[in-house]
């Protein structure tokens, strides 16, 4: 997969940072794949770090040559998007970037209805990966997308916007968004200088045994959610600080204030930094290395946010739905993608200088959560399933009436049969942990609140009940 589309009359300097993407996807055929990988990772890195601070005029005719180049090829490739752009009127070619809101938005209802319409017919099926992604309702999305490369230009993606709070590669890294089911609450992974530290196990009385070992490994960036590094922060008094932190990497929920205040009171010398993307690919937005604003990074494609009636805001301080459309995903490209996910658009930041486009705040998944019976909280990210267990579900709603039990409702899609209900449930059974025991029910529908939307957890007993 190339990452970027191939320009054609554009500024030399920009031809040759294409040329060096192409030739690092061309290499993609040989054979040693931790090599190809690494390669791919660092030319992506190197890419994004020398364009980062391209002149405004670069960066519009860079995306505008991207912006068609994806437009064309979904028009050859993607049978979805050629008969949406046809239907629309579009000819092949835009004029301006501005020109963009003429085309059609693409839906997560389209997503999940027509998948395989939207899926690029160039890449032979043994190459692709299937992605599923909750978000903050329980109805999935999925999705394809190139296996051999995904992995890599993510952590591209996610080392280089890390970067902006003093990260780099090879670092030590405390990880706390995964759940790990086999009863180690430390995990070394693959990966140099990472190490998980379970979900399952941020309790003070597991954590208490093994806090010198945490101790010991002298993490200088927490990589985690908002709720798991709150649970985190609010361990530290009792087992002790950890110092040398410089980051907090933080993602996929909402950040609230008080969540902030905790962790800031446990880690006063470390800098809380949010990132935003989605497993589609679809865009990417950070801090700065001065400003908690997220700055939409605008190699990663091209962000509007758009009203209630599905006009893109202008004017900084108004509020509406994030749409993206990618230039990094080529099997399932991503043209005027509606979120679902609320922002406010913000100025440009005076701090950094950089023109790129901001968001004062991103108001994604809030901190549902689901209880153990000793009170142990598993986070709404947790839940969030990026494996194909869910393919044959059409919508998923978990509903807790009282700690350590869970009931979880599906309806199930066409071809959904015994083999589908045991993985989920083994999946599921792994997530939650051993002290919450969970069934699953099958029904019909699930119905939606007044306001018309299907949470992804009914919540109805308190952390402190
Ligand atoms: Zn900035």
């Amino acid at each position: 997969m190339s990452i970027f589309f191939a320009p054609r009359r554009i500024a030399g300097k920009i031809r040759n940072q294409a040329r060096l993407l192409l030739k690092a996807s061309s290499t993609l055929k040989a054979k040693n794949v931790l090599w190809q990988r690494r390669l791919l990772h660092d030319r992506t890195s190197r890419f994004l770090a020398q364009s980062d601070q391209w002149k405004p005029e670069t960066m519009v005719a860079w995306q505008l040559c991207q912006l068609n180049g994806l437009l064309q090829y979904a028009l050859k490739n993607c049978p979805g998007h050629m008969r949406k752009l046809t239907a629309a009127g579009f000819d092949g070619k835009l004029e301006r970037l501005e020109d963009l809101g003429m085309l059609p938005f693409f839906t997560k209802n389209e997503l999940r209805a027509q998948g395989d319409e939207f899926t690029a017919t160039n890449f032979p099926s043994n190459s692709l990966r299937a992605i599923t992604s909750g978000g903050t309702t329980g109805t999935p999305t999925r999705f394809m997308v190139e296996a051999k490369t995904y992995d890599a230009l993510f952590d591209a993606w996610r080392h280089t916007m890390w970067r902006r709070a003093g990260y780099i590669p090879g670092k030590r890294c405390l990880d706390i968004t995964w759940a790990f089911t086999d009863g180690r609450p430390l995990i070394n992974s693959d990966k140099k200088n990472h190490v998980y530290l379970s979900i399952h196990d941020l309790d003070y009385g597991t954590l208490s045994t093994w806090w010198q070992r945490v101790k010991a490994f002298q993490p200088e960036f927490i990589i985690g959610f908002p709720s798991t590094a709150t649970a985190l922060a609010k361990l530290l008094p009792a087992l002790g600080a950890l110092t040398e932190v410089r980051a907090l990497l933080l993602a996929s929920e909402t950040l609230t204030a008080d969540q902030r205040a905790i962790i800031a009171a446990a880690f006063p010398h470390a800098r809380i930094f949010q990132w935003y993307g989605m497993s589609e690919m679809a865009g990417f937005a950070s801090n700065c290395e001065y400003s908690d604003a997220f700055h939409h990074w605008p190699q990663s494609g091209i962000i509007e946010v758009i009203d209630d009636d599905g006009r893109p805001i202008q004017t900084a301080g108004q509020s509406g739905e994030i749409v993206l459309t990618g230039f990094i995903n080529q099997v399932t490209p991503f043209i005027r993608y509606r979120t679902g996910d609320r922002a406010t658009l913000g100025d440009y930041c005076a701090k950094c200088g950089r023109m790129h486009k901001l968001l004062t705040n991103i108001e994604g998944r809030v901190g549902d959560f689901l209880l153990g019976e000793r009170g142990r909280v598993v986070p709404i990210s947790a839940l969030n399933f990026h494996g194909d267990e869910f393919r044959h579900v059409f919508a998923h709603q978990f509903i807790q009436d009282e700690p350590g039990r869970v009931l979880l409702r599906i309806v199930p899609r066409l071809g959904f049969n015994n083999g589908d209900h045991s993985a989920i449930n083994q999946l599921v059974s792994g997530i939650l942990g051993s002290d919450i025991t969970f069934r699953i029910e099958q029904v019909e529908m699930i119905p939606r609140t007044p306001r018309g939307k299907q949470p992804l957890i009914i919540q109805r007993c308190s952390q402190n009940s």
